[in-house]
């Protein structure tokens, strides 16, 4: 490993000014799930680490004026056990469950789930169903990206050399008016063991209902399928306006699985992951749906 600077401002204001200062050689860290991993191999050699695991501004989430606000800090088992955030965006709190295992869950924060840019992870495309936005800061400016731009490429995201992911916000899902109508999401992966561990495929999937059962909204997002998480938008277009049946789940499900754009990898072949994609839409679609008051026979 290339011997290092350590850094640990206690501001965010420090924590800019010192990105700003040491540009593309300085290397943030958070939980350091990932990071640490990453500099041990030799992946990154930063010249300076910046560890704004301390940095307050960056902590803490609250609801907000139907909005949830997750500071980069939040760690993902704090997502997952939250039952505030249980109740209202339980995409979120079901895809934290997923993630590794409770060690894993204890330190690794949002922000570095986000940023790290992994396309295999499972908290990016339940994000991305909900509709969330990042916010980036530097030293000299404030800008938010919606979380479906921000991936550009396996780790390679949005961020430019200075800026940090400060807060994830995360609309509040629209609650029923009617008597029926309802939102339910759904998360679900699926492994096989492979000597990286890692999944073949995940989705998130958000629909919210009329009181007639019918789709007003609905979104499909897919993991580990692509460079980046794939918004399977026509997938989802088939189920506007419809009182989903079986037919129709198939249907959604065998174009998201067109839309999927893996890679042969140690996870399987191309063939054998569009079809995983198929099922595990189906599955999480049924479940989305169940949540929502409206189960498919
Ligand atoms: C054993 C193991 C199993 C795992 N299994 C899963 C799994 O099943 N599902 C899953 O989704 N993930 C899994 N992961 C990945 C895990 O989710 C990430 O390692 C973790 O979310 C990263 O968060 P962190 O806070 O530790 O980030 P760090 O390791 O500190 O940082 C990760 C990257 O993000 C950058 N970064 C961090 N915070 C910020 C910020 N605020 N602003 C700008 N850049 C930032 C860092 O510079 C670095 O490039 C696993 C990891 C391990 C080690």
């Amino acid at each position: 490993m290339r011997p290092f600077e350590y850094l640990r401002p206690t501001t965010l204001a420090e924590a800019t000014d010192v990105l700003a200062e040491h540009g593309d050689d300085a290397l943030v860290i958070a939980g350091g799930t990932a990071a640490v991993v990453m500099m041990t191999l030799g992946v990154l050699r930063p010249g300076t680490v910046v560890d704004v695991g301390r940095v307050p501004e960056l902590g803490g989430s609250r609801a907000d004026g139907g909005v949830l606000r997750l500071g980069a800090l939040t760690t993902i088992r704090s997502i997952e056990r939250d039952p505030a955030i249980a109740q209202t965006y339980g995409l979120l709190a079901e895809a934290a469950s997923q993630v590794a295992n409770v060690r894993v869950r204890n330190r690794a924060t949002v922000g570095g789930s986000v940023c790290y840019g992994e396309p295999q992870t499972d908290m990016p495309p339940a994000l991305i169903a909900m509709g969330a936005s990042a916010t980036l800061v530097s030293s000299s400016s404030t800008r938010t990206v919606p979380l479906a731009d921000f991936f550009e490429g396996p780790y390679e995201t949005a961020l430019e050399p200075g800026e940090l992911l400060s807060e994830i916000t995360v609309p509040q899902p629209e609650p029923g008016s009617e008597p029926g109508a309802g939102t339910g999401g759904c998360h679900m992966k699926f492994t096989i063991g492979s000597p990286e561990n890692k999944p073949v495929a995940n989705a998130s999937v958000l629909v919210r209902l009329d009181g007639a059962g019918r789709c007003v909204e609905a979104r499909i997002v897919l993991g580990a399928l692509g460079p980046v998480p794939v918004v399977a938008v026509d997938a989802a277009a088939l189920l506007d306006g419809e009182v989903p049946d079986a037919k129709l789940i198939a249907e959604v499900a065998s174009r998201a699985g067109d839309a999927a754009d893996p890679a042969d990898d140690l996870r399987g072949p191309v063939w054998y992951k569009r079809r995983i994609a198929r099922v595990l839409v189906e599955r999480a679609l049924r479940c989305a749906l169940r949540k929502a008051g409206h189960e498919v026979p």
